[in-house]
């Protein structure tokens, strides 16, 4: 008997109706033959109202007790199932993060997991029931409090109960068919992948992609976990998340490509997987920084210390007449403000001229294994946006990763061409069924 861990977000069990719907199917893939395990995240936008009533009570919710509220969301959620499914005839149980065994450390809103004991869980399976699991909470032996995981955070729970079970694969059921060469809301013409590697997600979720939750994929390609990204409202296969690293990843491959031939599909390599947009990030411009060794270790030292989470960094050639260069660097918006008066409290000790804060930049990237055996990537992604008129900010790469900076309101477009242009649109526009993307 193969064990499967699903995963159900907010968007597919946001009202009765829809938790019924989702029983069913969990219902379905037990009555194929399966041990189920499910880690659910809270009804529609719980969190987010949550978190407001929070802020109508103090401007500043003490984090224990924000966590202790947020949680609350998912026993929500994680019951009504449990419910319905029994109505079915079928045994469930749910269980919150710590009874499932979830421990985490001590960072309230941001707990990251350091153990799985999933003992209770292992029983009720062994005992035949079906498991709910409170998705993006656990517990600190530390504190002996409840914490969360942070936004999205019931991705990673599942990927981790699919690790500590040894699960056969953790399906991520979403509102979109699965992942996509581009966000369909941005990208009308993107087209589902059938499958990719973990190092591309992981490039693709790092850069704005909002299908998967960064962590969650971190995790899996640590701990091995096949992903399958799909919609909850039909049946057809999602995408795959296949880890390159693991030994029985050309077996999987073999497989999956063979499913997909039999259908009729062609399952050539592509050079690129898809393209991310980002307009969450802010750029900040150091203006006349002395050309002297030890300035940039002097300025990233005092953002460091912020804890501000800095992405794309570039440096001018200094202008041969004063000495001085300028150094740009971009980061989440909601750190800019930290950020710019930690660098201002030094100024005169560091020597540089002035600060400038732009924070309608918007940012695209290109994201392919293949870009490691293919000649000039970079220079078809340029001419594509110089053929649109759209200009480049900023630029920077990794090995299978090319962004770029450009003004927020011509990112769209740029990824629009830019998705053309490398051959990924799909033939018809892409079908969006619920939620916020969230
Ligand atoms: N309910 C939590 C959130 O909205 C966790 C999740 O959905 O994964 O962030
Ligand atoms: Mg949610």
């Amino acid at each position: 008997m193969a064990l499967i861990v699903q995963k159900y977000g907010g968007s597919s069990v946001a009202d009765p109706e829809s938790i019924k719907r989702v029983a069913k199917r969990i219902v379905e893939t037990r009555k194929a033959g399966n041990e189920v395990v499910v880690a659910v995240s809270a009804m529609g936008d719980t969190t987010d109202e949550l978190i407001d009533l929070a802020h109508q009570v103090t401007p500043i919710p003490e984090p224990r007790e924000l966590d202790m509220l947020l949680t609350a969301g998912e026993r929500i959620s994680m019951a009504l199932l449990a419910m319905a499914i029994k109505s079915m005839g079928y045994d469930a149980r749910s269980f919150t993060g710590s009874q499932a065994g979830m421990i985490t450390d001590a960072r309230h809103g941001a707990a990251r997991i350091v153990d799985v004991t999933p003992g209770r869980i292992r029983e009720a399976v062994d005992e035949g029931a079906i498991v709910i699991v409170a998705g993006f909470q656990g517990f600190s032996r530390e504190s002996r409090d409840i914490t969360t995981l942070g936004r999205g955070g019931s991705d990673t729970t599942a990927v981790a109960l699919a690790a500590a079970l040894e699960a056969s694969v953790c399906e991520i059921y979403t509102d979109v068919d699965g992942v996509f060469t581009s966000d369909p809301r941005v990208v009308p013409m993107a087209k589902k992948i059938d499958y990719i590697t973990s190092e591309e997600m992981l490039e693709l979720a790092a850069s704005g992609a909002k299908v998967l939750h960064i962590r969650a994929v971190e995790y899996a390609r640590r701990h091995g976990v096949t992903l399958h990204v799909r919609s909850s409202f039909n049946n057809g296969e999602g995408t795959y998340v296949l880890n390159e690293t693991t030994d029985d990843y050309a077996e999987k491959l073999a497989a999956l490509q063979g499913r997909l031939q039999e259908r009729g599909k062609t399952v050539e390599e592509p050079i690129i997987a898809g393209v991310a947009t980002d307009l969450s990030e802010a750029k900040i411009t150091v203006v006349g920084v002395p050309d002297v060794p030890g300035k940039a270790a002097q300025i990233f030292k005092i953002v460091a210390k912020t804890n501000a989470n800095i992405d794309m960094i570039v440096q001018n050639v200094s202008a041969a007449a004063t000495s001085l260069t300028d150094i740009s660097f971009t980061l989440p918006k909601g750190d800019g403000q930290r950020v710019l008066q930690a660098l201002r409290a030094e100024q005169s000790d560091v020597g540089f001229q002035s600060l400038q804060y732009d924070d309608q930049i918007g940012k695209l990237a290109l994201v392919g294994a293949g870009m490691r055996s293919n000649a000039g990537v970079s220079a078809a992604l340029f001419d594509a946006l110089f053929t649109a008129g759209i200009n480049i900010e900023m630029i920077s790469t990794s090995e299978i990763r090319i962004s770029v900076v450009t003004r927020a309101d011509t990112v769209a477009e740029a990824a629009r061409v830019v998705h053309k242009a490398f051959g990924l649109d799909a033939e018809t526009q892409a079908v969006v069924y619920a939620g916020t993307g969230r």
